[in-house]
């Protein structure tokens, strides 16, 4: 930054989650305290040559409690904060970060400045908290420019543990260690050590015509539905013939494959038959569904199930909330599905 530019502000928002948790000294429990206890526990941040200001969730809640109402409610934070900010920082339960990093990115259409999701596996008033480092970083992160003042990650990300991801591509992979994100499908963004390093070629152009369209409306009538051997054929079709279910993410094996059993693709035909979108996701935490490899991924193309490629089940999961939340009819939904709106699966869309 040169000395007469003004210092970039930053939002942080804190929704709740264990970084910013205290042990109540009677119980043992963790309970949320108060956000300018934050302030007192890592007075580094004043250190910053930033404007911060700091918003919180009332009452703060546990990542467990989120729901399709938060995102909303961090969506109309951000968009009515848009133009006073730099950049926006969510402190969040580590829990279900990655859904909520990977909605967001799909509700805040056209975003041009950096939100950054992080959290922590200790609370930030532990000795060995890792939450200090997260935060810190996560700061420096949502203010960073170039040189001709643009935001160097115009983008939703999560940092964790020294990596800054996308965060449409991240999944909680651990519930002990510090290093509990993982970005299997696409490469990390940046990397901090000594300094960060950002991997420019990975992160989101910025563009100068993009303006921030809020979404926020979810379409919630969704299941995960994970197949394992020894499926029962009446618990199953019950499920898909539920008239409530619009969506569903159907978990696969391998690159995407399911019994041959005719009842299941029968019941799956229906269930396409009937409106409702089936998005093919393999259980694998790396690789991509690739239906048209084995007889056993073929005929669920031919029940109407759509390829998920390489999309966690949290992109997946959030980005079909978001096209059902549109009101868009199913074949319009099918085909965006297979396009990449916001970097979360590898597509080209010209394909
Ligand atoms: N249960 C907590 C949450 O997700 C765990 C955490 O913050 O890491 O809110």
């Amino acid at each position: 930054m040169n000395q007469t530019s003004k210092p970039a502000s930053i939002l942080l928002i804190y929704t709740g989650g264990t970084i910013g948790m205290i042990q109540n000294p009677e119980t043992g429990a963790l309970e949320n305290f108060n956000f300018d206890h934050l302030l007192l526990h890592v007075p580094e941040i004043r250190q910053f040559n930033l404007d911060i200001f700091s918003i919180a969730f009332n009452p703060p809640i546990d990542s467990s409690d989120m729901n399709a109402e938060c995102w909303a409610e961090l969506v109309g934070i951000i968009y009515s904060n848009y133009e006073q900010y730099d950049g926006f920082v969510i402190l969040h339960g580590t829990d279900t970060m990655a859904f909520t990093a990977s909605a967001l990115s799909f509700m805040l259409e056209g975003l041009m400045k950096p939100v950054i999701l992080t959290g922590s596996q200790l609370p930030i008033g532990a000795l060995r908290t890792d939450g200090k480092e997260n935060l810190l970083t996560a700061i420096e992160i949502a203010a960073a420019k170039n040189p001709d003042g643009t935001p160097i990650v115009p983008e939703v990300c999560v940092f964790f543990h020294e990596k800054l991801m996308r965060g449409n591509r991240t999944t909680k992979i651990s519930a002990e260690n510090f290093d509990a994100f993982e970005s299997n499908n696409y490469p990390i963004l940046a990397h901090s050590g000594i300094e960060i390093q950002y991997h420019r070629h990975f992160i989101k152009p910025y563009d100068p015509n993009a303006v921030l369209t809020p979404h926020y409306k979810m379409n919630t009538d969704i299941i995960i539905f994970s197949l394992f051997p020894g499926m029962q054929p009446q618990v199953v079709k019950k499920i898909l013939q539920g008239k409530w279910l619009k969506g569903i993410i159907f978990r696969t094996f391998g690159s995407g494959n399911a019994p041959r059993a005719k009842w299941l693709t029968k019941a799956l035909a229906k269930a396409t038959e009937a409106g409702k979108i089936i998005v093919n996701i393999t259980q694998c935490s790396t690789g991509s569904v690739k239906m048209n490899l084995y007889e056993t991924g073929l005929q669920l193309l031919e029940a109407g199930i759509i390829s998920g490629h390489d999309s966690t089940v949290e992109a997946a999961l959030t980005k079909l909330m978001y096209l059902m939340g549109q009101g868009l009819k199913p074949e319009t939904i099918r085909e965006t599905m297979n396009r990449s709106l916001a970097g979360e699966i590898s597509v080209t869309n010209e394909e």
